[in-house]
């Protein structure tokens, strides 16, 4: 195969004639050679940039040299493979210098006329001509090679240049991934994985420990399966996290290996990718954080007793000291010389009344006081609203009041104490029969929202008396015969169930709504003491 050196001088058409012809003129030309290279290097010299480049003297003299024996070569060759390396070695050095090609070119040309000057003036004129072509040729010949291994050596430097860059670029991946494992495999978070409606795609070391399993063995396997829960409560969620709709962030019971309930908070965070969505959730474990304000919980409680001992204590004196002084009454109309039986029986009914009324704020207190646990079972909200909301109704009926259920479709299923749940719906529905004018209407409805079931009295009434009226505390009340435990009841109920109480209110419009937490995972049957 021809090769690439004997290309390129069949293309300048380098031939047996003209290497005859350098031979002729190379031992006329060496003696010039010194001139000529002192000449190359003034003029190299004349450059600013050359200048600034070679400054040591020694340098130049070396390269002096070298140009001198490349001269050498130039005329006397052979030319040759070895001559095309020793060439190609030259055009590397550019590159790797980065020596503009215009200086290669301009160069070339001193070396060009000064070789012509020299044949024209040692030559005749026939040799001369055979000669000017030769060195024509030759001189052609050595640009070709120079630019050509110049432009190789430029690419092999970008290439160069590339590998190093991919290094670099590997070796940031790997850190990355090594941070990444770091973080997901070693952290204190659950994190799992999967595509919507599909099952877990990836879970990582601490679900694994906690629940131990393999990531082998939770592959191919569904979030109940895995975890607990309810798969249409499960199904509801992603369906909401997917629309945006739903809570990014829900609490769950899972049971470890040793059966142990731990509960998880978990954060959804939704990647869309080109071709798939993938629903990560990171799973903290707030097990001992929710102990805690259970144990937060009771103390407020005993912290509130004292309160409400002596709140009790004011509450009890006022119908006693009213049923002591009717008593009184019905003692002196009936030890008179002739009884005042009349007066007396009206007195003996108000010394009742008062009675009475003493004995509905025991009772409510006791309600209020008692550490009850909860007996909690799984059922229908609206079931339990219906049986209230009947019972309330001759009483509406009554005050000429408008009172109705809006219960929704759907069941709203969750596990709760019915009595004490029963409680909060009569209280509330009762207080805004009692706020409300004849004419006005009371809304008692039930509904879900986003892990929550909620249960929302709305009354047409006059509203708060005033915005920031201490509603939940014991004995504040607004009316005649109130005792003011009705909402600090509703609100120990509702927080005993971990839910929420709040209340919007403006003249014409008042609504009290209750959250309670829909149940999800492996929460056991039977009572949660508070
Ligand atoms: P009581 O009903 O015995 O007064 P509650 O604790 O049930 O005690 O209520 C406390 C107070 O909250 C009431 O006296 C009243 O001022 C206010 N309140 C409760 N519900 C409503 C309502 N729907 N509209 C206006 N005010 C209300
Ligand atoms: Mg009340």
């Amino acid at each position: 195969m021809e090769s690439i050196f004997d290309e390129m001088r069949r293309y300048v058409a380098f031939g047996e004639e003209d290497e005859q012809a350098l031979r002729l003129f190379a031992p006329l030309a060496v003696p010039h050679f010194g001139t000529i290279v002192d000449e190359f290097y003034r003029r190299i010299l004349e450059h600013e940039d050359a200048r600034r480049v070679l400054t040591d003297q020694a340098q130049v003299a070396r390269l002096k040299i070298s140009l001198q024996s490349w001269l050498s070569l130039l005329v006397s060759g052979p030319w040759d493979a070895e001559y095309h390396q020793n060439r190609a070695r030259v055009g590397r050095t550019h590159a790797r210098i980065s020596l503009p090609q215009r200086y290669v070119l301009g160069s070339m040309n001193v070396i060009r006329l000064s070789l012509l000057s020299i044949a024209a003036a040692e030559l005749d004129a026939i040799d001369q001509r055979r000669v000017a072509v030769a060195i024509d040729k030759i001189v052609d010949l050595e640009l070709a090679i120079m630019l050509e291994t110049a432009t190789d050596g430029l690419l092999g430097r970008v290439k160069e240049l590339e590998t190093a860059e991919r290094d670099v670029l590997v070796q940031r991946l790997k850190l990355s991934e090594a941070r990444y494992h770091e973080f997901v495999e070693t952290g204190e978070a659950l994190v799992v994985t999967w595509e919507p409606g599909g099952r877990i795609a990836q879970l990582n070391g601490r679900c694994e420990e906690l629940m131990g399993i393999s990531h082998g063995d939770a592959n191919d396997k569904t979030w109940s399966e895995l975890f607990g829960g309810e798969p249409a409560r499960f199904v509801a969620r992603e369906r909401d996290l997917l629309a945006g709709t739903g809570t990014p962030v829900v609490e769950t019971i899972v049971l470890d290996r040793a059966e142990q309930e731990h509960r998880i908070r978990w954060h959804h965070t939704i990647f869309h990718e080109p071709e798939r969505t993938i629903i990560c959730a990171i799973g903290l474990d707030v097990t001992a954080e929710h102990l805690l304000g259970v144990r937060t919980r009771r103390a407020e409680r005993l912290a509130s007793l004292g309160t409400m001992a002596a709140g009790l204590a004011h509450e009890v004196r006022n119908p006693l000291n009213a049923a002591h002084l009717q008593l009184k009454l019905v003692e002196r109309h009936l030890s008179r010389p002739v009884p005042e039986i009349a007066s007396a029986l009206d007195a003996a009914a108000l010394a009742d009344t008062h009675v009475e009324r003493l004995a509905a704020l025991v009772t409510e207190f006791l309600d209020f006081g008692r550490p009850h646990a909860l007996r909690m079972t799984r059922r229908d909200l609206r079931g339990t609203v219906e049986a209230i909301v009947a019972l309330l109704h001759p009483e509406a009926a009554a005050a000429g009041v408008d009172l109705a259920t809006e219960l929704g479709m759907d069941p709203v299923v969750l596990s709760y104490d019915d009595e004490k749940i029963k409680q909060v719906v009569l209280n509330l529905t009762r207080n805004a029969l009692e706020a409300t004018p004849a004419g006005g209407e009371v809304r008692v409805r039930v509904s879900t929202r986003g892990n929550a079931a909620v249960l929302e009295v709305t009354d047409t009434g006059p509203g708060l008396s005033t915005p920031d009226a201490p509603l939940f505390e014991p004995f504040y009340t607004t009316k005649e015969t109130g005792t003011g435990l009705g909402l600090p009841i509703v609100y120990r109920i509702v927080t005993d169930h971990e839910g929420v109480v709040d209340v919007q209110s403006r003249p014409g419009r008042t609504v009290f709504s209750v959250a309670l937490p829909l149940d999800d995972g492996a929460r056991r049957s039977g009572g949660r003491s508070s």
